[in-house]
């Protein structure tokens, strides 16, 4: 059959394309496994529809290693090629592939990260071969054919003696690709593309135990075919085929490091109007975003493309781990071209509908385990609902509120529950909660004695959150338990008599005054119960709040002053013993120890102030 010249116009093309992969040459063994799937997909897909009559034997395809020749074989018994076809698909087809890659990528070596996904097909196994021969026989009933290119544009084809349906790529592994001689190697480009290949993939040989015997006296070791991939994983099988223990069980297959269960799974199956599977599966997830090992895996037709899958998932849902399976994802465009895709757009939106939907199910066939699982994955619901509106308004329907008695409310139970109790003057419904519950123990404990009802809002994304809230809902205020605001609560229930007169409080307030500083604190007399504390700190929701959201990105900018207002139980039996004490030094020390007191209540005291603090205690019991 003879010599030949491929028809490039970039004559040195094989330099370009291995210096322009270095980075990611491994996917030349991805791209080949891949071509020979769909060959065998082809062959299948002929013999279903009758195109292929008799018998086509079991598919599948081979890896082997010659350590000693240098080569690297990828076989598989598929549709195979005629002399013809190989100069149709493998010269030009393959060749024009490569070259448009060339065209488009020349100049942006920046853009490295999208190349791995650029499928240049079979000429990148010229990244890590010398040379390449391909050994193919076609289905068709014509002779075998044995192409050879040593990577310069000129190729020798001639006959070959195989005999049985399939192809044979052979790479003669160049000096500098040794790796890819390591069965390590292999095994670990094997287990990270094709893992869940619809074909098995067989490289070499394992030892397998086989019991003869019910008790296992008997066994026997075999060696048998190292079958490397799951050819059926979970994603493509119909859900209502998959018990709960199948899904758990596909999770330790792709994490088989992760020994937590997830709390739940979704099930992706769209066809239209694109075409995408997959399993989505919530895990513990911890209140540190940052530790966040395995994600969610992408792949194509079963062959795993990459695991960063920024602007296709939502952003609130890479939290979650599983996988999505899409051909309809472009994967040679960039990150920022990808996210105005209209197409991703829409997968995005159906990804984002979907666990919502999962969600609203789970909350209205079983509330209660939606309720046990709440705080392991309220996160990734709280940044939904700030993040995406689409997703804020289903979740507004089982979104659930936290009380630090651990109930778990919906707004409307909420609301019903403290409309009475919880307004303020202007007819604002005001919402307490707590950030932690140790620290501002004092504070809901005065609340809950109060009668009210008090959330426990933990996560470090709540101010945002909280802050969205207040501007959906009307005449709506969260107000933490040991914000100022609360007391215009207290005073309205309270309206209690003071036990100091006017003249006694004219005489306090200046006293009190003298101790603090001015800057940071306000001096506020209330005649609150007598078994409340004596001394209070409370800071303003707002300011606090602002702070809050700085640290955890985004918020106002600009530095928010330290400010709080100290508020004086007047009727507090210590109050009046402060009054009544005559010496100057002995009152002052009476208020500072007070004051931090309230602080202590508070988990704000810390430092020089607690050295002190600690100091005047023990000169006061001694
Ligand atoms: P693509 O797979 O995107 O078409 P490739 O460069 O990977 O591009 O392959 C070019 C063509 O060569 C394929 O479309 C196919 O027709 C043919 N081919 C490659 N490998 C095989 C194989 N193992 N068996 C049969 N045909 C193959
Ligand atoms: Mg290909």
């Amino acid at each position: 059959m003879g010599k030949g010249k491929i028809n490039v116009s970039v004559e040195n093309i094989f330099p370009l394309i291995k210096k322009f992969l270095y980075s990611d040459q491994e996917i030349f063994l991805r791209e080949l496994v891949s071509n020979a799937t769909d060959a065998l997909t082809k062959l299948s897909h002929m013999s279903s529809i009758g195109e292929i009559k008799g018998d086509i034997g079991n598919l599948g395809l081979e890896i082997k290693v010659n350590k000693k020749e240098k080569t690297l074989h990828i076989i598989d018994n598929g549709v195979g090629m005629t002399s013809e076809e190989v100069k149709k698909y493998i010269n030009d087809v393959a060749f024009s592939g490569a070259e448009e890659f060339l065209e488009k990528y020349k100049d942006k070596k920046e853009d490295a990260g999208i190349i791995g996904h650029f499928g240049l097909g079979f000429y990148s196994s010229f990244m890590v071969a010398d040379k390449v021969e391909i050994i193919t026989k076609s289905y068709k009933d014509e002779s075998a054919a044995h192409w050879i290119c040593d990577g310069s544009p000129e190729y020798s084809l001639k006959k070959s003696q195989k005999e049985e349906r399939g192809t044979e790529i052979i790479l003669h592994i160049s000096k500098d690709s040794k790796d890819y001689l390591e069965e390590s190697k292999i095994t670990e480009l094997l287990n990270k593309y094709n893992k869940f290949m619809p074909f098995p993939i067989k490289f070499g040989t394992k030892e397998e135990t086989i019991n003869k015997d019910e008790k296992g006296e008997k066994s026997e070791t075999k060696t048998v075919d190292n079958i490397i991939n799951i050819t059926n994983p979970a994603w493509t099988k119909t859900p209502s085929d998959l018990k709960d223990e199948d899904y758990k069980n596909f999770y330790k297959e792709l994490y088989p490091f992760q020994f937590d269960e997830p709390l739940f799974h979704i099930h992706l199956n769209v066809d239209y109007p694109f075409n995408l599977t997959g399993i989505l599966y919530f895990p513990k997830i911890s209140n540190d975003l940052n530790i966040q090992k395995d994600r969610i895996q992408l792949y194509q037709n079963q062959v795993f493309v990459t695991d960063n899958v920024e602007g296709i998932v939502p952003e609130f849902l890479a939290l979650l781990k599983g996988v999505i399976d899409s051909p309809d994802i472009p994967l040679n465009v960039s990150r920022s071209y990808l996210q105005s895709d209209t197409s991703v757009k829409k997968i995005t939106n159906y990804i984002t509908r979907k666990v919502a939907d999962k969600l609203n199910s789970i909350f209205k066939n079983d509330r209660k385990s939606l309720e046990e699982k709440w705080n392991d994955i309220k996160v990734v619901i709280e940044y939904g609902m700030l993040t995406e509106d689409k997703f804020y308004d289903k979740a507004e329907e089982f979104n659930l509120y936290p009380t630090v008695d651990e109930k778990y409310l919906t707004y409307p139970e909420l609301e019903k529950k403290i409309k009475k109790s919880q307004t303020d003057k202007d007819g604002n419904l005001i919402i307490l909660y707590a950030q932690n519950k140790d620290d501002q123990h004092s504070y809901i404990k005065n609340a809950k004695e109060k009668g009210y009802e008090v959330l426990l809002l933990d996560s470090p994304i709540i101010s945002h959150l909280i802050q969205k809230f207040e501007s959906k809902k009307e005449k709506v205020k969260f107000t933490r338990v040991d914000s100022d605001a609360l007391e215009n609560l207290i005073n309205k229930e309270d309206n209690k008599v003071s036990k100091l007169n006017d003249e006694e409080k004219e005489k306090l307030k200046p006293m009190i005054e003298d101790v603090v500083s001015e800057e940071k604190y306000t001096v506020q007399l209330e005649p609150m119960d007598s078994n409340s504390l004596p001394f209070m700190l409370a800071q303003p929701e707002f300011m606090r709040r602002m702070k809050d959201m700085q640290q955890t990105g985004g918020g106002a900018m600009g530095s928010f002053p330290e400010m709080y207002t100290l508020i004086v139980n007047t009727n507090h039996e210590l109050i009046g013993k402060i009054l009544n004490t005559r010496t100057e030094n002995k009152r002052k020390r009476l208020i500072k120890q007070s004051i931090d007191l309230a602080k202590l209540s508070q988990s704000t005291l810390k430092g020089e102030e607690l050295t002190e603090f600690i100091k005047r205690s023990i000169d006061l019991i001694k």
